[in-house]
C-alpha cells in the first residue's frame, strides 16, 4: 500500500515534525531517498527528515495511524536498498549524526544516523573505539542492529556486542530505553534483529583503547599465488590471536604508481591485515603472511585508526548497482579454496569484490543464543559483493554471482549474516536466525504485532 503525497497526511507531518518532511518534487527530495545501491532505487511517497525523538516518535504515530508503509533510513547502506521504499513514508535519520563519548566509562552514545566515519572522528579524539564496519561510510544503525563486523570484532567482538543500551521508538510510539537491566528481552532482540521492534533513535558503546595508530595494511599477491596463499592464509588463522584480523579479498588491481602496470586492472588475492595490539607483536605474528612469495605490494604500516576505516571507501561508491550473496563456513577445505580460486578471475564489474572475513576469536566466545545473533560457530563469512554501473549488465553479472555461490554451497553451514542478505532472498531470513528465530517471532508478537516495522529482513509476528 502507498499513500499520496497530496493529501492531508502531508500536512500533519509537517505541522508535527521539527524538521523537513519532503515530497516529491521538493528541493533534496531525490537527495534523502538515495541510498548506496543505485539497482534498488525506490521512490517514497515522503520523506521525514528527523532532528531527533520526537520527530520520529511523531512520523512512527502518524504511520500507524492512517496505516503507511514506513521505512526506517540511518545510513542508508542496506545491501537490499529496505531504507527506502517505492510509495512509503521513509523516516530519514541521515542528519542525526551526533556522538558524544565519556572518556571517563569509556563510553559513547551516538545518534542513529551516524556513520562509523562519524562515530571514530569522535572516539579517536580520545584514543577510543569500538568494532565497527570496514567502509566509514555504513551507518552504525543498520550495521549494529545486524551484527558488525569489522577489523577489531575478533578481539573486541561485534558491533552489537558492545552495544550497552539503545533509546528506541516502538511501534505504539512509546519511548523506551533497552540494556541489559531495562527491558531486557527487547535488548536481546535489537542485537541481532535487525530493524524489526523499532526506530532505535540512539545507541550506547563500550568502547576500547584503539590506536591512534594500528599496524595494519594490505598484502596483494597475483592470482598465481591464491591457491597456496589461501592455504596458508587457513592455517595462520587456525591459531591466530584474537588481536589479528586478516580478511582474504579477491580484487580488481587498482591503477596505482606503486603497484607495476601488468598487474592494473588484473583480478588479485589481497590479505587485508590489522593488529590491534603493540606493533613489535604485531610484526612478529603478520610475519607468515607477509613473508609469502613474493607480493604484488606490502603496505602493511602503522597508520591511523581512522585511515585503515576509511580503506574500502572509494572502492564502495555510491550509485553504483550492486549485488551480495553470502554464506558462512565452518572451516576452509581445499575444496573449498579450489572453488574460489576456479570462479574468482575474472572477476567482473570493476566494483565487484569476494572476501573471506575471519571469525572466532571474541565472537566465537558469545554464546549463539545470548543475542539475537546466532552465527558464533562459524569460522568464515564468505561475501561475493558485484558491483557495476550499467543496468544492461544486470543479469550476466547477476548469474555470475549466483553461480559462484551455489557453487560454494557444498561448503557453506547453511547460515547467512542478515546484514549481507540481497533483496531476492526474503527466504534465507530463518537461516539468519537459526536457533533464534521464533524466539524473534514471539518478541515481534509483543512489540510490532500488526508488523508496521515490515521494510526489514522481515521477521512476522508469530499468531
Ligand atoms: C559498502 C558496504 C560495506 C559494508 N561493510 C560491512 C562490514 O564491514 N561489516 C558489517 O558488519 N557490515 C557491513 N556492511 C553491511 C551493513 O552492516 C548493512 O548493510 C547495514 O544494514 C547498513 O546499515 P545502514 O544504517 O547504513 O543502512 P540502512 O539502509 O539505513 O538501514 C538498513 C536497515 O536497518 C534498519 N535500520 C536502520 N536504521 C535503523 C534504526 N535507527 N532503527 C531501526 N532500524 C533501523 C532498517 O530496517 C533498514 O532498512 C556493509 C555494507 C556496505 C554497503
Amino acid at each position: 500500500m502507498s499513500f499520496s503525497p497530496d493529501d492531508t497526511i502531508l500536512d500533519s507531518l509537517r505541522d508535527a515534525l521539527r524538521g523537513p518532511v519532503l515530497a516529491p518534487g521538493d528541493d533534496g527530495y531525490d537527495a534523502a531517498r538515495t541510498v548506496w545501491n543505485a539497482r534498488l532505487a525506490s521512490r517514497p511517497a515522503a520523506v521525514a527528515q528527523c532532528t531527533g525523538a520526537a520527530d520520529v516518535r511523531a512520523a512512527v504515530d502518524i504511520a500507524r495511524e492512517h496505516d503507511l508503509p514506513l521505512s526506517v533510513k540511518g545510513g542508508g547502506h542496506s545491501y537490499a536498498g529496505q531504507s527506502a521504499a517505492e510509495g512509503a513514508l521513509m523516516v530519514d535519520l541521515s542528519s542525526m549524526t551526533g556522538v558524544r563519548v565519556d572518556p571517563d566509562t569509556k563510553t559513547a552514545r551516538g545518534q542513529a544516523g551516524a556513520t562509523w566515519g562519524d562515530f571514530d572522528h569522535e572516539t579517536q579524539a580520545f584514543g577510543l573505539a569500538t568494532p565497527g564496519a570496514t567502509v566509514s561510510t555504513v551507518g552504525v544503525a543498520g550495521c549494529t542492529l545486524g551484527g558488525g563486523t569489522g577489523h577489531l570484532a575478533r578481539k573486541y567482538g561485534l558491533s552489537l556486542d558492545n552495544l550497552r543500551s539503545a533509546d528506541v521508538v516502538m511501534a505504539d510510539g512509546s519511548f523506551v530505553h533497552a540494556s541489559e537491566d531495562e527491558n531486557a528481552d527487547l535488548f536481546w532482540g535489537l542485537r541481532g534483529g535487525g530493524g524489526n521492534f523499532g526506530v532505535v533513535t540512539s545507541f550506547e558503546f563500550q568502547l576500547h583503547e584503539v590506536g591512534p595508530e594500528v599496524l595494519a595494511g594490505q598484502i596483494l599477491h597475483p592470482m598465481a599465488n591464491a591457491a597456496e596463499g589461501l592455504r596458508l592464509y587457513r592455517d595462520v588463522m587456525a591459531d591466530a590471536p584474537d588481536a589479528l584480523q586478516a580478511y582474504a579479498f579477491f580484487i580488481h588491481v587498482p591503477p596505482i604508481p606503486a603497484i607495476p602496470d601488468e598487474y592494473h586492472g588484473q583480478t588479485a588475492l589481497d590479505f587485508v591485515v590489522t593488529y590491534a595490539g603493540d606493533h613489535a607483536t604485531g610484526e612478529k605474528v603478520l610475519r607468515p603472511l607477509r613473508s609469502f612469495e613474493d607480493p604484488i605490494l606490502d603496505g602493511v604500516r602503522p597508520q591511523a585508526y581512522t585511515a585503515l576505516q576509511q580503506t574500502f571507501d572509494e572502492g564502495t561508491p555510491n550509485g553504483q548497482r550492486w549485488y551480495s550473496k553470502a554464506h558462512y563456513l565452518n572451516a576452509l577445505p581445499d575444496a573449498a579454496i579450489d572453488t574460489v580460486v576456479e570462479h574468482v578471475d575474472p572477476l567482473p564489474g570493476p566494483f565487484s569484490m569476494v572476501y573471506l572475513e575471519p571469525m572466532g576469536g571474541a565472537i566465537g566466545r558469545v554464546d549463539p543464543t545470548a543475542t539475537a545473533f546466532p552465527h558464533r560457530e562459524a569460522a568464515y563469512g564468505f561475501h561475493i559483493l558485484t558491483g557495476w554501473p550499467d543496468a544492461d549488465q544486470d543479469a550476466t553479472i547477476m548469474d555470475w554471482t549466483r553461480d559462484f555461490h551455489a557453487a560454494m554451497a557444498p561448503h557453506a553451514n547453511g547460515g547467512v549474516y542478515v546484514n549481507l542478505l540481497g533483496a531476492d532472498e526474503e527466504y534465507r531470513v530463518a537461516s539468519a536466525y537459526g536457533p533464534n528465530y521464533d524466539r524473534l517471532a514471539r518478541l515481534k508478537e509483543t512489540y510490532d504485532p500488526d508488523n508496521l516495522f515490515r521494510m526489514n529482513h522481515n521477521v512476522e509476528p508469530v499468531t
